[in-house]
């Protein structure tokens, strides 16, 4: 497998619009973009960063993932995407070697990727996502 970059970090808040303001009053960088991804429960603010973006993740329903995140360790980095040419050869490779992957096939995921996530027993508590895009 080859990783390209680190096509984002997650960051699970409790309001995009009050976590943003860091991000665009602060430190002058721009929301590009706000998406409702249906399936995760969640809306998605991208904020690109050069080559990579920070991904602000909030939750639309009380019982979706990022609100259950939030509950049980608060708002913080709740994953690290590294990105690949080519998923399906990426997690047949990871499957060779043995990891444990949460995904065993690619999904949708925000701004049109296909993602996986990896078992964050097997990287020492990080979720870490799998990501590719045209
Ligand atoms: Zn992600």
């Amino acid at each position: 497998m080859k990783i390209k970059n680190i096509d984002h970090i997650g960051i699970a808040v409790k309001s995009i619009e009050q976590a943003g303001k860091f991000y665009t009053d602060v430190l002058g960088l721009d929301i590009e973009d706000i998406e409702t991804v249906v399936e995760q429960k969640v809306n998605v603010a991208f904020i690109p960063i050069t080559d990579s973006e920070v991904e602000l993740l909030e939750s639309v329903e009380p019982d979706g993932p990022v609100a259950k995140y939030i509950e049980k360790r608060g708002e913080g980095i709740q994953h690290i995407a590294f990105r690949v040419d080519d998923i399906n050869q990426c997690l047949e490779e990871l499957k060779t070697k043995g990891v444990r992957l949460i995904d065993q096939a690619p999904r949708h995921g925000a701004g049109g990727a296909k993602i996986a996530f990896i078992h964050p027993k097997e990287t020492n508590g990080v979720l870490v996502e799998i990501c590719e895009r045209d």
